[in-house]
């Protein structure tokens, strides 16, 4: 596990340095859905900070047994609005709020707790018809509204691109995610904050940290294939 993680985060040093950015800025989100939590723990032990988890009662059922560690923990899978009031709870940073009605019902949960709820806005960059997420055309009028909501606060954008074999073929969405998340920084949108791009995964996060990701999301390179 430590060998791995290590090879990993070289890459993404060696990523970062390929297009002079200055590795720091980059965080790594370690995919621990599906992954017991032994097995979470021992990439906890070997450095790992931050999780991230798809499935609101699996990740509950880990932080709660990993309560002791002083890590991070995100959600990144598809949640419904019935959730929200768990995932307020569990996560300091949700990637994947795609609608008024969800983020309406994050606010409420998040107010109820006395918490600022952080959140990246999923933008479905391919548009396609499987996969969630905004469309590029409506995401600046959705963060517009979000930005009245006192306790949501919006971090950036994160996107789940079309799957290719190829990380180059990958590459144009990660660069038209970042030129959208330039133009809603340029709008200066009140109470936004636009500096975190989460996108890439195991097969393709080089190309996404050379197009400007911040937080990587990587499983299978950590963890192994999953079941
Ligand atoms: C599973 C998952 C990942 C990690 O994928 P790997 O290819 O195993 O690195 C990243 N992001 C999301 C949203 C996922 O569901």
């Amino acid at each position: 596990m430590k060998k791995r993680l290590q090879h990993i985060l070289e890459r993404i040093h060696q990523a970062a340095v390929s297009c002079g950015r200055d590795s720091e800025t980059i965080r790594l989100v370690a995919v621990s859905k599906t992954i017991p939590s032994g097995r979470v723990r021992e990439a906890i032990d070997a450095g790992v900070t931050i999780l991230g988890e798809n499935y609101v009662q699996e990740a509950g059922e880990k932080i709660k047994a990993l309560s002791s560690y002083a890590v991070s923990w995100h959600f990144i899978g598809h949640l419904q609005s019935n959730k929200a009031k768990y995932a307020v709870r569990l996560f300091d940073l949700i990637h994947s709020l795609d609608s008024l009605k969800l983020a309406r019902e994050l606010d409420k949960q998040a107010k109820k707790i006395n918490k600022i709820q952080q959140v990246l806005i999923q933008v479905n960059i391919g548009e396609e018809s499987s996969k969630s997420g905004v469309y590029k055309q409506d995401t600046i009028e959705l963060i517009e509204a979000i930005g009245h909501l006192e306790n949501l606060s919006v971090k950036g954008l994160m996107t789940m691109p079309p799957f290719f074999n190829a990380p180059e073929k990958v590459r144009p969405f990660f660069a038209d995610l970042r030129r959208l998340r330039d133009h809603i920084k340029n709008a200066n949108i009140p109470n936004i904050t636009m500096d975190e791009l989460s996108m890439g995964m195991t097969g393709d996060f080089e190309a996404a940290i050379e197009e400007g990701a911040t937080l990587v999301r990587i499983g299978t390179a950590i963890f192994g294939k999953r079941n």
